[in-house]
């Protein structure tokens, strides 16, 4: 299951100004759709689109067949995690913000599954230790490390579908490239839509699509990419 499909989509924040054009693509379970290309070619409102942030306004964006605007919030909610690109943290416990993935969830059970989750070599891979990092508030993380609470949150949530909205980008290079090898055992098997801004973090990708200006540009296997141009 989790088989994700826009079918000439397209939206509009403002009737007047079109973001995006008549887009078709298909990703099948279990595989990794890449988007790359400039800021404001309308990456992440795809992405929006996809975890229902906010409805299509032409076309139809569906889950396993099934029109998104049919589905439930509470079961889209189950079957879609998202890493957005700007992850606003609760000024609580990074515990705490990791739970938030698992409402209600106690601090053993957080715990327990951060284990399963490997939640842990993210969090131990900053300079501050998992110890002290659990404990720490949102608000006094760093860029670097709240993508690593935010990444770790949706994988608590562990949903058949994940949205990766540069979801490294606030990294080094070292920590990126880590992290992204870890992103990519992580969503060997799900339904993943990765937005990235260097094609060479989407290597293995089943697809990549070129955007610019709302529309698709250009779409293949990396290597078929790399012929084109
Ligand atoms: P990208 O992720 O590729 O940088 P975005 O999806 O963020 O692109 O933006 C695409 C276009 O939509 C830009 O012109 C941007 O200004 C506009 N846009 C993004 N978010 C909003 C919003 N909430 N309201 C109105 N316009 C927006
Ligand atoms: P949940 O699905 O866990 O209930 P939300 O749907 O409220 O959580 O948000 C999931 C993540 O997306 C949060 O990190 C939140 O900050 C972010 N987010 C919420 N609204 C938007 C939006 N309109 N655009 C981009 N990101 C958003």
């Amino acid at each position: 299951a989790g088989r994700v499909t826009f079918d000439h989509v397209s939206f509009a924040y403002d009737p007047a100004r079109p973001i995006l054009h008549d887009l078709s693509f298909e990703i099948p379970p279990g595989k990794t759709v890449a988007v790359v290309g400039p800021s404001g070619a309308g990456k992440s409102t795809l992405a929006r689109l996809m975890y229902r942030f906010y409805d299509v306004t032409g076309g139809a964006l569906r889950i396993d067949g099934q029109d998104i605007r049919q589905v439930t919030q509470a079961s889209l909610r189950q079957s879609i995690g998202i890493v957005p690109q700007d992850t606003v943290l609760f000024n609580d416990t990074v515990a705490y913000n990791i739970a938030y993935g698992r409402a209600g969830a106690s601090q053993d059970e957080v715990e327990a599954a951060a284990k399963a989750a490997r939640i842990h070599d993210f969090i131990t891979a900053t300079p501050k230790g998992y110890e002290t990092m659990v404990g720490e508030r949102g608000l006094k993380l760093s860029g670097g490390e709240k993508q690593r609470v935010a990444i770790a949150r949706t994988l608590l949530k562990n949903p058949p579908i994940m949205i990766f909205d540069e979801a490294t980008s606030a990294l080094d290079s070292a920590n990126e490239r880590a992290i992204q090898a870890e992103l990519q055992g992580v969503a060997r098997n799900k339904t993943a839509l990765v937005i990235a801004h260097r094609l060479s973090t989407v290597v293995d990708a089943h697809q990549i699509l070129v955007m610019e200006l709302g529309r698709i540009i250009e779409r293949g296997t990396h290597a078929e990419l790399l012929a084109l141009n």
